[in-house]
């Protein structure tokens, strides 16, 4: 997936042939914005790659899209955001319409941290898989009552072991719907290579998954990494070298990152990220969750599940710790703040903080 912004169409075209070139079937592309919109037609031209487009809250720019890419992603838990008065299922049928039309694939996304409040409710509050599960579900059987064949569906948790579940449920239940894999927010490498290779290895090896993505919080320049690990990792199902839980070498701390994307509003994000894992190395033994998100549109549902969750702004970066914000500080004081609370916890958990 493209981290440049989408305005920019010469970077975002680089971006997009670096990494079709370096082996992406498939390139996504964040668009949020009319003036996002506007720009691909541009971007178009300069590229012959596949492309996907990641719409979040807007569907109505689904039309604008359409004629310039190949595919377009939704989430079905933005649908609910811009006329909330609206079915979902009028939503969809707009998309397929438009899809239709313009003979384009949809991929219905569904995230962890964004699961459609609806599907949530129906579950308890301790269960993840159903409400992801329900939700693609539902979403499949209206795609398939409308008639609708070109879709594939994907499950991403930022928990490999969930990932595996839920990719794995879905499978069961729908074994005629292709699905793309990943672990979303895997982080930095190499433990975001061995998280996604954990959880995407070991569907591959039992014949799940139709598309993937490693999806890795690394600087613009190293965005083809992502590219390599996949297809390593594809590689390495095929000729029998994946070793499956022995690839598990971890630290307890999880320090769980967004790849980045367009929406990111300060590119200091990709530095906080890696700040952050050497400043917590000491703590590499205690089992805490820290998640760095580099915006403000997905940072606070994507922040839920962490002990301590940051997101990013253009100037102030926001911390919260379990369910409670404590605050926006600047870029140069978050990490000292990060620190407090990192030991505040340790105490709470009556656990010894590190010599
Ligand atoms: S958290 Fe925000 S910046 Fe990061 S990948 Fe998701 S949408 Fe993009």
């Amino acid at each position: 997936m493209c981290a440049t912004k989408t305005v920019d169409v010469e970077a975002t075209a680089a971006q997009v042939n670096h990494l079709s070139a370096a082996g992406a079937a498939v390139v996504r592309i964040a668009v949020d914005s009319p003036r996002e919109a506007k720009s691909l037609p541009a971007i178009r031209e300069r590229t012959r790659a596949n492309l996907s487009v990641d719409l979040q809250e807007n569907y109505r720019l689904a039309a604008e899209i359409a004629p310039w890419v190949d595919k377009i992603r939704y989430n079905p838990g933005h649908l609910y955001h811009h006329e909330p008065n609206k079915a979902w299922q009028d939503k969809v049928r707009l998309l397929v319409e438009v899809a239709v039309r313009h003979d384009i694939a949809l991929r219905v996304g569904v995230n962890c941290g964004s699961v459609d409040p609806a599907a949530r409710e129906k579950f308890a509050a301790d269960d993840s898989i159903g409400p992801m599960l329900a939700s693609a579900l539902e979403h499949c059987e209206l795609l398939d009552r409308l008639g609708f064949t070109r879709y594939c569906v994907s499950l991403k948790d930022s928990d490999p072991m969930r990932v595996i579940v839920v990719n794995q449920r879905f499978a069961a239940a729908r074994p005629d719907v292709p699905l793309h894999l990943g672990v979303t927010e895997a982080g930095m490498p190499p433990a975001g290579i061995v998280k996604s290779r954990v959880a995407l290895g070991e569907l591959l090896r039992q014949g799940i998954g139709d598309t993937l993505r490693i999806s890795l919080t690394v600087p613009n320049a190293r965005k083809v990494e992502e590219v390599e690990a996949g297809r390593q990792l594809v590689d390495d199902v095929a000729s029998g070298r994946f070793r499956g839980d022995a690839e598990v070498n971890l630290p307890r701390l999880n320090i769980v990152s967004c790849p980045s994307c367009s929406r990111v509003e300060n590119e200091a994000f990709v530095d906080l990220a890696e700040q952050v894992h050497r400043m917590t190395r000491p703590w590499a033994d205690y089992p805490i969750t820290i998640a760095v998100m580099g915006c403000r549109v997905n940072g606070p549902g994507e922040t839920d599940d962490a002990d301590l969750g940051l997101w990013c702004g253009p100037n102030f970066v926001n911390l919260k710790r379990g369910d409670k914000t404590l605050g926006a500080f600047r870029y140069t004081e978050i990490l000292a703040r990060l620190q407090e609370e990192l030991e505040a916890l340790i105490r709470q958990r009556g656990l010894t903080p590190p010599q």
